[in-house]
């Protein structure tokens, strides 16, 4: 509900990105993501709004699908990148942008420290303290910064992470640098890997947006939702709890999945 683009944890994620950007006289973001990156999309569409030009190193073989046309659209310089060159984003900004001293580094997805911070302010605007929060993780930026928000609110909120990827479990250190707010993990929900899907998960997408009008995709939201229900019936909480999922938006992230889906 935050922007049709720049959607969700996105825009959280890059506010101070945007903020020392213009404090420090950047003019130019550079950043990096998949060809279905939310990320970048959002990049693309904030630096148009706020005057940045910008570049967005693209994993992997050259393609063309609607989310790198709409990064286009915006005005992204898309640079496609060999996986084995695109593992170190400090050593490809620095080979083509060393010299140009107008730009400015954002890492994948936006992760780090700004990003942790902005995602820590959604928690102040909850309408009400909540017995759990849930939110899915891809680099584990989102779900630290709800961490850190919980424990400066003095919050009585449990958090539950839900990783989208392969291997989640090892997010836990890296999220809990940020804050020593306790949380639950649960690795088992990611469906064979990032941006993997089964027919489980696809039935129940369209089972939940077509009973609810709520739209969630395969990558994030429709993982986290799925979880949720999962836990639920496993009785994980308290008769009465109260419940809230965050959904992180990164809708256009649908795009590329429909063919997966089966009407
Ligand atoms: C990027 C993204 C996430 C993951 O956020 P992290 O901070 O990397 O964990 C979750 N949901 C959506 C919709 C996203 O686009």
């Amino acid at each position: 509900m935050i922007h049709p683009f720049i959607s969700g944890n996105k825009w959280r994620k890059l506010k101070y990105h945007l903020a020392e950007a213009r404090t420090t006289s950047k003019t130019h973001l550079v950043t990096f993501g998949g060809a279905y990156s939310n990320h970048l999309l959002a990049t693309a569409c904030a630096a148009a709004k706020y005057r940045f030009s910008c570049t967005g190193f693209v994993r992997g073989e050259v393609v063309s699908n609607q989310i790198l046309d709409l990064c286009r659209l915006f005005g992204m310089q898309l640079r496609f990148t060999d996986r084995e060159s695109y593992r170190s984003k400090k050593e490809l900004f620095n080979n083509h942008f060393s010299e140009d001293k107008s730009t400015y580094f954002i890492d994948e997805g936006g992760a780090g420290q700004h990003a942790v911070e902005g995602c820590s302010e959604l928690v102040g605007e909850l309408p009400q303290a909540y017995d759990h929060i849930f939110c899915a993780a891809g680099t584990g930026s989102t779900a630290a910064g709800i961490g850190l928000g919980i424990v400066r609110n003095s919050m009585p909120t449990k958090l539950h992470i839900v990783p989208v990827i392969k291997g989640g479990e090892n997010l836990a250190t890296e999220i809990g640098m940020y804050s020593n707010h306790l949380f639950s993990l649960y690795s088992d929900y990611h469906f064979g890997g990032y941006a993997k899907t089964t027919p489980e998960l696809l039935t129940f997408i369209k089972d939940f947006s077509s009973r609810t009008g709520i739209l969630i995709e395969p990558v994030y939201t429709g993982k986290l939702f799925y979880a949720i229900y999962d836990l639920i019936r496993k009785d994980t909480f308290l008769p009465n709890s109260s419940v809230i999922a965050i959904h992180t938006g990164g809708l256009t992230g649908i795009l590329g999945m429909l063919d997966r889906f089966e009407f």
